[in-house]
C-alpha cells in the first residue's frame, strides 16, 4: 500500500496498560480522519472487594465502537482471559473478521457460543507463523513461549514502519507442549528494522529468567513420588503444559489423574483439539476416584486463587460432591498467588491445613511453579533480537511500565513512551508521541447486565453492604394525613440488649412522622416533599442512634 504525506500509524492501549489485565489494543494507519484499524486482543479483568457483585470488568470500547466500520481486523495473541476474555460482550460491538491459532479459536468459539454471537463472527483459523493480510497492515506471527498453548507475538509490517506487539510471554528453551521461542524470526525482524517494540512488562521487576517447564517437571516428579495418602495439585487450567507435567509425574508415581472443576475439562477438551494429550492415560471421574487406593490417586483442581466457587475450595469446605481430604494428604499450589487474591488463599490455605492437609507452595518449594512473563534477562534478550527505535511498555501497572522504559533506556533504545489507557501514541513520522487522549474506561457485568464504572447500583450496593438499609412505608389520604403507619424496617444494622433493633425502629418512626410533621398545606399533598421530608428525617435519627448513614428508601402510598 502506497503511503501519503498525511499518513499517521499510531497505537492506542484501551485497555491494559497501567494495568495488568483486559488487554485492549488497537493499531491505527492513515491520515487522522480515516484510519483504518486492527484491534489487537480484547481481554477481561476482574472485579475485588471494591466492586461486590461485579466480577467481570471489560474494556470500555466506546472510542473505537464509533469506527467500528474502519476496523479491519480481531488479531488474538493467545486464549487467556485477560486477551481474549471479553470477546463474548465486545464482538457485537466492534463485528471485525477475527484472526486467531487453532488452540485459542477452540476456546473462542466456547466463549461466542456462550454469548450467543458464534453464528454471526467471521473466524479465521491462522496456523503458527502464519500471515495475514490486513489493508494497510501485514501481519505474521511469531511463535513465542508463555504459560498456554500457541503464544504469539506480532509482526505488524505497515509503509511506515513495523511494530513487534509481542503479547505475553518468557523465553522457555523446553515448554514440554509446543515450539520454543522463533529466535530466528525475531532476529531477522531486528535485521530487517523494527519501528517500535510493545511490550509485556509484568516481571520487569524481577532479575534473571523465569524459568522453565522442564525444571518444574523435574521437581513436581520429585516431589509426587515421594508422597502417600491423597495428592491434589491445583495450578491454572489454561496451563496446559502444566497439566501435562503433573499428569506425567503422576503418572511416574503410578498414580491415575482425576480431573476436578469445569475449566480443567475444558482446557483439556482445547488441548485434545490440537492433537495434545495424546500420550496420556484416560482420566478418572470424580465418581470412580473414590474407589481407588488412596496412593494410586492424584486430583487436578481448579481454585488456586482461593476461587469460592473452585473445586479445591469445595474439597477443603468438606461440601464436594465425591472428593474429600484428610490428615495424611497432601495439596500442591503449583501457581502463584495473583495479586490481590492474597486473602482468599490464605482461608482456603487454612481450611486444609486446619483438616489436617499438608501444604506445598512455591515458597517452600521453589520449582514447582515458573512465571509465564518476561524477567530482566529474557527482556534484556529480546530488544537484542528485536532492537527496536521505540520501546512501548505495555501489561503492567504504572510502576512496571516506567520501569520497563528506564531498563528500555539503559538498553540504548533511542526511544520510549508508556502510555496510559485512552492516550494515542504516534509511532511514525516523526519522534513518538502522545498526540491525543481519547475516552477510555471500564464497564462492569453486574449480575449479566453491562453497566458503567461505579455506577448507581454499585454505589449504591457499596454503601448499603458498609452502612445498612431503612426502608420506610407510610399510607397518607389526598390530603396528607396518616393512614397508616410509618412503618419501618431495617436490614443490616447492629443492636445490643439494652437497645434492640426493635427499638431503634420506633424511635426511626417517631423521626418518620416528625419530619412530616414539619411540612405544610401543598407539600402534604406531594409525594416527592413527602419521601423527602421523611428520608431526611430519618437519616438524621440514624446518625443519631449508629454514627453512621444507611441507605434510607421511602414509599408513600396515597389511598
Ligand atoms: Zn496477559
Ligand atoms: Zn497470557
Amino acid at each position: 500500500m502506497k503511503k501519503t504525506s498525511e499518513d499517521e500509524l499510531v497505537f492506542l492501549p484501551l485497555g491494559g496498560s497501567n494495568e495488568i489485565g483486559m488487554n485492549f489494543n488497537l493499531y491505527g494507519y492513515g491520515p487522522p480522519h480515516a484510519r483504518k484499524w486492527i484491534v489487537v486482543d480484547v481481554g477481561v479483568t476482574f472485579g475485588d472487594q471494591t466492586t461486590p457483585g461485579v466480577e467481570i470488568i471489560l474494556p470500555d470500547p466506546s472510542y473505537i465502537e464509533d469506527y467500528a466500520d474502519d476496523i479491519i481486523a480481531i488479531v488474538l495473541t493467545h486464549a487467556h482471559e485477560d486477551h481474549i476474555g471479553a470477546m463474548g460482550w465486545l464482538w457485537p460491538r466492534l463485528r471485525a473478521p477475527i484472526y486467531a491459532t487453532p488452540f485459542t479459536a477452540f476456546l473462542l468459539r466456547e466463549k461466542m457460543r456462550d454469548a450467543g454471537c458464534l453464528k454471526d463472527a467471521d473466524i479465521t483459523e491462522v496456523p503458527m507463523g502464519g500471515s495475514i493480510d490486513l489493508g494497510p497492515f501485514q501481519v505474521t506471527l511469531v511463535t513465542l513461549t508463555h504459560s498456554i498453548p500457541e503464544p504469539n507475538g506480532l509482526a505488524i509490517r505497515t509503509p511506515l514502519g513495523t511494530i513487534l506487539h509481542t503479547g505475553d510471554w518468557k523465553i522457555d528453551p523446553d515448554p514440554i507442549l509446543g515450539e520454543s521461542t522463533d529466535i530466528e524470526a525475531l532476529t531477522a525482524l531486528g535485521d530487517e528494522g523494527v519501528l517500535a517494540m510493545v511490550c509485556d512488562s509484568t516481571n520487569v521487576f524481577v532479575d534473571g529468567h523465569a524459568g522453565s517447564e522442564a525444571e518444574v517437571r523435574v521437581a513436581m516428579t520429585k516431589l509426587i513420588q515421594g508422597l502417600k495418602g491423597k495428592v491434589a495439585v491445583a495450578c491454572f487450567a489454561s496451563n496446559v503444559a502444566r497439566m501435562h507435567t503433573v499428569i506425567k509425574a503422576a503418572q511416574m508415581a503410578d498414580r491415575r489423574v482425576c480431573l476436578v472443576g469445569r475449566s480443567m475439562h475444558r482446557m483439556a477438551a482445547a488441548a485434545k483439539s490440537v492433537g495434545m494429550f495424546n500420550d496420556i492415560a484416560p482420566f478418572v471421574s470424580d465418581a470412580e476416584a473414590g474407589f481407588f487406593p488412596e496412593d494410586k490417586i492424584l486430583y487436578l483442581c481448579t481454585g488456586s486463587q482461593g476461587e469460592a466457587r473452585a473445586a479445591l475450595f469445595r474439597i477443603a469446605d468438606g461440601t464436594h460432591q465425591h472428593v474429600s481430604f484428610g490428615p495424611g494428604d497432601h495439596c500442591i499450589f503449583s501457581s502463584r498467588v495473583i495479586p490481590g487474591n492474597e486473602i482468599p488463599i490464605r482461608n482456603l490455605q487454612n481450611k486444609l491445613s486446619g483438616a489436617g492437609v499438608r501444604l506445598y507452595t512455591e515458597r517452600d518449594h521453589p520449582g514447582i511453579h515458573v512465571s509465564g512473563h518476561p524477567c530482566r534477562d529474557e527482556l534484556k534478550q529480546m530488544y537484542q533480537w528485536a532492537r527496536p527505535q521505540i520501546a512501548v511498555p505495555t501489561h503492567g501497572e504504572r510502576r512496571h511500565l516506567l520501569e520497563h522504559l528506564a531498563f528500555a533506556k539503559d538498553l540504548q533504545v533511542p526511544q520510549g513512551v508508556a502510555p496510559r489507557n485512552g492516550d494515542m501514541v504516534r509511532l511514525a513520522p516523526g519522534r513518538a508521541e502522545i498526540i491525543d487522549e481519547v475516552p477510555a474506561g471500564r464497564l462492569y457485568v453486574d449480575g449479566g447486565v453491562v453497566t458503567v464504572e461505579n455506577g448507581d447500583a454499585l454505589r449504591e450496593r457499596r454503601h448499603a453492604a458498609f452502612n445498612g438499609v431503612i426502608n420506610v412505608s407510610i399510607a397518607l389520604s389526598d390530603k396528607g394525613k396518616i393512614l397508616s403507619g410509618p412503618e419501618v424496617r431495617g436490614l443490616g444494622l447492629p443492636s445490643d440488649a439494652d437497645y434492640t433493633l426493635d427499638d431503634a425502629l420506633d424511635d426511626l418512626a417517631i423521626a418518620a412522622e416528625e419530619g412530616l410533621s414539619r411540612l405544610r398545606g401543598d407539600g402534604l399533598e406531594d409525594d416527592d416533599a413527602v419521601e423527602a421530608a421523611i428520608s431526611r428525617a430519618v437519616k438524621k435519627a440514624a446518625h443519631r442512634i449508629w454514627k453512621r448513614r444507611p441507605l434510607v428508601e421511602t414509599t408513600v402510598l396515597r389511598v
